[in-house]
């Protein structure tokens, strides 16, 4: 160790305790980095999320060495699209995840999962403190980790952005079996409020708007269909909110100060790509630390970003647009395999567009 490592108190000093800032942790750790978490709130930390992990957010957790017990969540194949329209009846559109399932999970117990993930890697885990030592942190590199309003992000300086686009999303649970094996997306002209399997016997309902005053269950009265499926089953938990953005940043890294996550931007929650994102970020992160250099971690996080951020744009195109919406729904289950391409494009599986629509993968 040379004299200015035993300067430092540790390698690396995460900011934040979410997701993002966990799996950066466990990355760096596995890479021999001695790591710090400081996070202001306990685990298992709560947050309004649609909870789901995408088939790349859990292979992006296994390159993690992050492993969900089994039994935990709700399996799902593929996802369905719902338009409800005042132009000619109800259009369903689905397809499946080309070769792999995807899960989703209680925030509460994947937050669980990652904090014990991090602990057994040796990562030190600092509960219920803040970031106020950053201005005399004795670390060799500093990771904003600390969510979509970051301190860290301020204080370094990187807080322009590119471009940005904010809704609102809120989420709650009620206590009723799954009815299918589809992340279901109900499509309103204003709005967009989607169902995941959380569990045997537990569905989440997501709500997606840019009213920040509607509720999931003032929406919910546009879907009469969904209503009957949820009957009067009871609500597992509170309603919680939270802002779902599509924001860009200009640089993500200033001098030894690296963003992961939502502090260093985020698509919309539409995409259900948030998670596997940070995961990806973190892993990226690690081999960037390992080169000393987080230019490369600067191109990853642009490499990385490139995909969700063009899917949120083209489903956000829908948002708002009754008309298109209603084309865009109705040509999608006229033509299923294009839906196919589009998920598995979005999902990191096709490997060959052109053997995809000759039947392969
Ligand atoms: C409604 C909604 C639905 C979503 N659905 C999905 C989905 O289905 N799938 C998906 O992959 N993504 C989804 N997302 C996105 C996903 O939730 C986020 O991308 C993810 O939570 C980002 O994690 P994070 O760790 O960056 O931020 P956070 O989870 O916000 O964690 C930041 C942490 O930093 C801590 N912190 C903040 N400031 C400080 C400080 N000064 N000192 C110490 N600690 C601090 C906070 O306490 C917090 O624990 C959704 C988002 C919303 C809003």
């Amino acid at each position: 160790m040379s004299q200015l490592e035993k300067s430092f108190d540790t390698d690396v000093l995460v900011v934040g305790g979410g997701p993002a800032g966990l799996a950066a942790a466990i990355a760096a750790r596995r890479k021999g980095f001695r790591v710090r978490v400081v996070e202001s709130a306990h685990p298992p930390i709560d947050k309004a999320c649609g909870e789901g992990l995408m088939p790349d957010a859990l292979l992006a957790l296994g390159e993690l060495g992050v492993r969900i017990p089994e039994g935990t969540g709700g399996v799902f194949r593929g996802i369905r699209f719902v338009g409800h329209d005042s132009f000619g009846g109800d259009v369903t559109v689905e397809a499946e995840f080309p070769s792999r399932y995807a899960l989703a999970v209680r925030r509460t117990e994947l937050h669980q999962i990652l904090a014990d993930a991090a602990a057994e890697a040796g990562v030190e885990l600092c509960w219920g403190t803040g970031a106020g030592e950053l201005a005399d942190a004795r670390a060799r590199w500093i990771v904003g980790a600390d969510g979509y309003n970051s301190k860290v992000r301020k204080w370094a300086g990187l807080e322009r952005w590119r471009r940005q686009r904010e809704r609102y999303g809120f989420r709650v649970h009620y206590q009723v079996a799954p009815w299918s094996e589809f992340v279901e997306v109900h499509w309103h002209a204003e709005f967009q409020m989607y169902v995941a399997p959380v569990g045997a016997e537990e569905v989440l309902v997501a709500l997606l708007c840019r009213d920040p005053h509607l509720r999931v269950g003032e929406a919910l009265e546009s879907f009469p269909e969904l209503q009957d499926r949820l009957g009067d089953a009871p609500r597992t938990t509170m309603e919680r909110g939270g802002i779902s953005a599509n924001r860009k940043l200009w640089t993500v890294t200033q001098g030894a100060v690296a963003l992961v996550g939502d502090a260093s931007g985020s698509v919309d929650a539409i995409t259900g790509e948030g998670l596997g994102l940070a995961f990806r970020q973190g892993l990226a992160l690690a081999d960037a630390l390992v080169a000393g250099n987080l230019d490369f971690y600067e191109a990853a996080h642009r490499r990385l970003a490139r995909r969700p951020a063009f899917m949120a744009d083209l489903l956000l195109l829908l948002d708002g647009r009754a008309g298109l919406q209603d084309r865009a729904l109705r040509y999608l289950a006229r033509h299923p395999l294009v839906f196919r391409f589009l998920l598995a494009w979005h999902v990191a599986e096709l490997r060959n567009p052109v053997r995809f629509f000759e039947g392969g993968k």
